[in-house]
């Protein structure tokens, strides 16, 4: 198709977008000599509150801190039962794995790729005590059945919203419903501080044991002790963990939240592009959006029907690459995963939606940064990878 292949530019399936007021926030914070956990975590936690809609933040330097947390406020104890899906990155199962709890693992739907509801219930036992949904790919899970569930059987719930800033359930963001939130800012993430994460939260308490838990289980953080009146005195009330936010993170991450809206309105507009272009395609499917949310196109999957193709997922990608698209998987199913599989001696036959699903999905490059010609290009080189390899 195209003349000069080698020379072109490759399309990254993900890229932040940094701005100057990311850099010189940056600058301003180095040249102030405070670098670590200060004044300007402190405006991070509070725009991003009010962003969400609570009433606490605690910002930590991953979304995998902040899942630890979570369950450390909660209490979590050896033996207890923590149930997640299996279509998530392996974090969501490894912090339940820190608490020596134990991960059960649940099939996702089909068509949304979101936790079933029905499913939770059926995994239920006396042991169980949280529930960790994720909002797959930006999109709201089924957020009334899932809390209904809860409060039947006295559970607590915890979003792994790490693809959710923001993802809305019914005109509201969903870090106003869960017992605790927690958000990352990785770097492929739709807002990003190089590494960071945010568990917000309604509940005081939980806020402050996660505080305490986050700086080596100390009474009072080191912004309070450095601070003007702060005192050199605290007290070790708990072995906690090292999972602290840099003010150097922070400062990105302000100027990234003012322009989360912004991120997403470019986002989906890049997510009807694709939505429309596929719609007639049947060698493809892109997944379902549900009615009631407003999803936060983190990412953007398609399914490929691979009765109808002459390749298999894995050489469509490749292909995609040749033609210098990027591209990814979003997941390869926990129970598919060797350490977990055989820990918890997973089935594929117990998850057949996950284990189906897995050998058809690719996730497309969705992206701020993207200009229409990229988009463009993402769509002429599917549509043209389907037509020489149709059946
Ligand atoms: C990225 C991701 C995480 C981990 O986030 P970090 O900030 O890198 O710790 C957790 N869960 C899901 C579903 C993710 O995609």
């Amino acid at each position: 198709m195209k003349k000069n292949n080698t020379s072109e530019k490759f399309l990254p399936f993900a890229l932040p977008l940094i701005g100057k007021d990311e850099i010189m926030e940056v600058v301003d914070t180095m040249k102030s000599g405070w670098l670590t956990t200060g004044p300007k975590t402190k405006k991070f936690e509070d725009d991003f509150k009010k962003y969400i809609g609570s009433k606490h933040a605690v910002a930590v330097n991953s979304c995998t801190a902040a899942l630890h947390l979570a369950l450390v406020a909660i209490g979590v104890k050896e033996g207890d039962e923590v149930i997640i899906p299996s279509m998530t990155f392996t974090a969501t199962a490894e912090v339940v794995t820190y608490m020596n709890a134990k991960p059960v693992f649940i099939d996702c739907d089909p068509e949304t790729l979101l936790i079933d509801p029905k499913e939770i219930e059926k995994k239920i036992t006396k042991r169980t005590k949280v529930i960790i949904p994720v909002h797959y790919g930006g999109q709201a899970c089924d957020i009334d059945a899932i809390l209904k569930i809860a409060k039947r059987y006295k559970l607590k719930v915890i979003w792994d919203a790490a693809h959710a800033l923001p993802t809305f359930y019914k005109g509201k963001n969903i870090g106003q419903f869960a017992d605790i939130v927690c958000f990352s800012f990785y770097v492929t993430k739709t807002i990003t501080t190089g590494e960071g994460g945010m568990a917000v939260t309604n509940n005081k308490k939980y806020t402050d044991k996660m505080r305490i838990a986050a700086l080596h289980g100390l009474s009072r953080d080191a912004w309070n002790r450095y601070k003007k009146g702060g005192s050199w005195y605290y007290e070790v009330v708990m072995p906690g963990f090292k999972y602290n936010l840099t003010d150097i993170a922070s400062s990105i991450g302000i100027h990234q939240l003012k322009r989360a809206d912004t991120f997403l309105n470019q986002r989906s507009s890049i997510a009807s592009e694709y939505t429309k272009s596929f719609r007639d395609i049947p060698e493809i499917k892109s997944l379902t959006v549900m009615p009631y949310g407003k999803h936060a196109w983190h990412l953007y999957v398609i399914k490929i029907n691979t009765g109808r193709l002459r390749i298999n997922r894995n050489q469509f990608i490749d292909k995609m690459r040749e033609k210098n698209i990027g591209t990814s998987v979003h997941f390869i199913p926990l129970h598919l995963q060797p350490y977990w599989k055989k820990t918890y001696n997973l089935k594929a036959m117990d998850f057949p939606n996950g284990t189906k699903v897995y050998n058809q999905i690719i996730s497309l490059p969705i992206y701020p940064k993207m200009t229409e010609n990229d988009v463009k290009k993402v769509i002429n080189v599917i549509k043209s990878i389907i037509s020489i390899n149709k059946l």
